[in-house]
């Protein structure tokens, strides 16, 4: 049994957007230490379901759940990964990390390298940004001209349909941080040593562009948030509220498939292990 139950409608478009979450929401939890702890023992219940739960869906093999993790510069997309779903059996998992397309990946279209990244059936995949940037810093940046960035949200849409209809349910999650957070979590880049390495000046770059890219998330909600494949957005201020979020939609969307574990192509009663 759970402390308490995360109410998800509130936060999946068209119902949420950028105004309508706050980034500093607990939910069901009081803010306080017992509100953390109570998350964090839920948390570790989601995880242990979610284990149970892949089992099954591994062998049905009949779906594909693709988790894209959107979010700023120190949003928290490597820290919910490693914490929301830490019960996983890696043999089921496959994490890409989408950075700057290389020359070769630049010389195809843009769903291409994303694609190939895509899960098989009765595997998860973990997109760590996504077919998404290349209609954020890619807009922001004037990577390539407004015709071309715009005419993808139908081609993601599209794309989208297509592995859905192939079998693959999406959770596409943004994790949503105000500024001051931000700059709280870039400061201790700068201040922590084990935390210097992700420390990129970029960061402060992108920073700087906090509007532009505001307005290009809510374009993208508002165009790729289908019926289908919405997006949740995530209130993700406090880690501890964002993990038991996150393994809130991936229990929940497990639980929502019709699994069932498969049957023997041979009929079991006609074989004795022999001792
Ligand atoms: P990080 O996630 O911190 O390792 O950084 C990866 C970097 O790659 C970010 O600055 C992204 O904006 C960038 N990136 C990812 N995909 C694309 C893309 N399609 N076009 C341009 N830059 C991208
Ligand atoms: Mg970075």
């Amino acid at each position: 049994m759970l402390n308490a139950t995360v109410d998800l409608e509130r936060y999946r478009t068209p119902v949420a957007n950028l105004d309508s979450v706050d980034p500093g929401d607990t939910g069901p939890y009081p803010t306080d230490g017992d509100g953390k702890r109570a998350a964090q023992q839920d948390l570790h219940a989601l995880v242990k379901r979610m284990a149970e739960l892949q089992r099954m869906f591994y062998a049905d093999g009949r779906y594909a759940l693709l988790l894209v993790l959107q979010a700023l510069d120190a949003g928290g997309k490597d820290g919910t990964i490693r914490r929301a779903l830490s019960g996983l059996n890696p043999q089921g998992v496959r994490v890409t990390s989408f950075k700057r397309p290389t020359e070769l990946e630049l010389a195809h279209d843009f769903l291409w390298r994303v694609h190939r990244a895509a899960p098989r059936r009765g595997k998860i995949g973990v997109f760590n940004r996504s077919h998404y940037e290349d209609v954020l810093v890619v807009r922001v940046d004037e990577l390539v001209p407004e015709a071309v960035w715009r005419a993808r949200y139908a081609h993601i849409v599209a794309f989208e349909r297509l592995l859905h209809d192939a079998g693959t349910r999406f959770l596409k999650v943004y994790l949503h941080i105000d500024r001051a957070e931000q700059a709280k979590r870039l400061q201790r880049r700068l201040d922590d040593p084990s935390r210097n390495w992700k420390f990129e000046a970029n960061d402060l770059r992108v920073r700087g562009q906090w509007d532009e890219y505001r307005e290009a998330f809510a374009e993208m909600f508002a165009r790729t948030g289908t019926a289908d494949a919405p997006w949740l957005i995530v209130p993700a201020n406090r880690k501890w509220y964002r993990d038991v979020v996150v393994a809130t939609a991936v229990v929940e969307a497990l639980e929502a498939l019709p699994l069932a574990w498969p049957e023997p192509d041979v009929d079991l009663s006609s074989y004795a292990v022999e001792d």
